[in-house]
């Protein structure tokens, strides 16, 4: 009896005192914030640590990993592993570093999943687009013709044995913008708990991953700004009061939330407001107004099908989003009739 009442005390101890001493260490963390300019955006950091070195030791190799990211994957470095690929388009197989070829890797499924609506390779299109933001006139179609020639899923070969992939025709051109905020955005934060920091937020404008909550909270609280419900107006905004659609707030913990819209890049033609986002199959940019915000188990995942619901369009997006497991979206769309939302499994 004595032996049973001691063992269970001595259970009972161990179980708690872990958690008394997690307990008394959360307290004395305090919050930190970092940011700095990458990938054509600006990431942010916010971690929970003891104390100021700590915090910037771990925020400054999570820089460092996101650097060497950008540097691998850029399509507006020339020097970039990335570029460097696509210049070898109609040739032979090319040997990839490990990150490339893991984004490249689940950047085919998710194309395969999306029936092609995400396609990295859809960057021959997407500089034919990205002049006419500059330039504020659309494509010529000649060219467009020529581009989509250029685009598809299926040129794009990887040998997982050799760690390899081929472009087959040349003059195809790689364009990881709608992936890699979100790998980076998971990998910043692996770096931060490798130096023993889990309670951390990594955001790269749409593109968030976090990870354990903040001490004493349940999770970390991500407001989704609504859509501007005025035809043709600017940025999402805050408690935007003739939105049918009001902001939302989720709270997350070890998940990656994705925001894939017009409000940022764009250009208005005519009237008409021409995302940055293409269909790979037309070579058209998406048009009208509409946000996509995707959450999932890591924001490499969540990347990626924000974008792929974006070009699916709300009925076959949701589709995609019931197929795969751990997902959420919450779609909303400026439509003739006002706007209108669609969610499926959002939190
Ligand atoms: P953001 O860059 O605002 O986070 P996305 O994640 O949706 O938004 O990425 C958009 C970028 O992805 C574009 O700027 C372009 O570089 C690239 N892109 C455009 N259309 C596609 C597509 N259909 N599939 C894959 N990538 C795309
Ligand atoms: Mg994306």
């Amino acid at each position: 009896m004595n032996v049973i009442r001691i063992s269970w005390i001595l259970a009972a101890a161990l179980f708690l005192m872990p958690a008394h001493a997690a307990a008394r260490r959360d307290t004395t963390l305090k919050r930190f914030e970092f940011s700095e300019p990458h990938m054509g955006t600006m990431f942010r950091i916010v971690l929970y640590a003891p104390d100021t070195s700590a915090a910037g030791r771990a925020s400054s190799a999570a820089f460092a990993r996101i650097t060497a990211l950008d540097n691998t994957m850029s399509d507006y470095k020339p020097t970039s592993e990335l570029m460097r690929l696509s210049a070898s388009a109609g040739g032979p197989p090319v040997k990839v570093s490990a990150d490339l070829y893991r984004v490249l890797e689940v950047s085919q499924r998710v194309a395969e999943q999306s029936d092609g609506a995400f396609d990295v390779t859809v960057g021959p299109e997407v500089r034919l687009w990205r002049r006419a933001r500059r330039q504020h006139e659309l494509p010529d179609p000649v060219r467009l013709d020529r581009a989509r020639e250029l685009v598809g899923y299926k040129l794009l070969r990887l040998d997982p044995g050799e760690r390899t992939a081929q472009l087959f025709k040349p003059g195809m051109l790689l364009d990881l913008g709608g992936i890699a905020k979100g790998y980076a955005a998971d990998e910043a934060l692996a770096v931060l708990k490798r130096f023993g920091i889990s309670r951390a937020l990594v955001a790269a404008a749409g593109d968030i991953a976090v990870g354990s909550p903040p001490p004493g909270k349940t999770g970390w609280r991500i407001a989704i700004e609504a859509l501007d419900s005025e035809p043709g107006a600017g940025h999402p905004r805050i408690q935007n009061s003739k939105s049918a659609i009001q902001n939302r707030y989720l709270v997350l913990h070890d998940a990656g939330v994705s925001t894939s819209g017009d409000a940022e890049q764009h250009v208005d033609l005519g009237r008409v407001r021409y995302s940055h986002i293409v269909d790979p199959k037309t070579g058209g940019a998406l048009t009208g107004h509409q946000s996509v915000t995707v959450v999932a188990r890591d924001d490499f995942a969540a990347d990626g099908l924000a974008t792929a619901v974006s070009v699916l369009g709300p009925e076959r997006g949701l589709k995609l989003i019931e197929a795969t497991k751990g997902a959420g979206v919450l779609f909303v769309k400026e439509t003739t009739a006002g706007v209108r939302s669609w969610q499926l499994r959002f939190p």
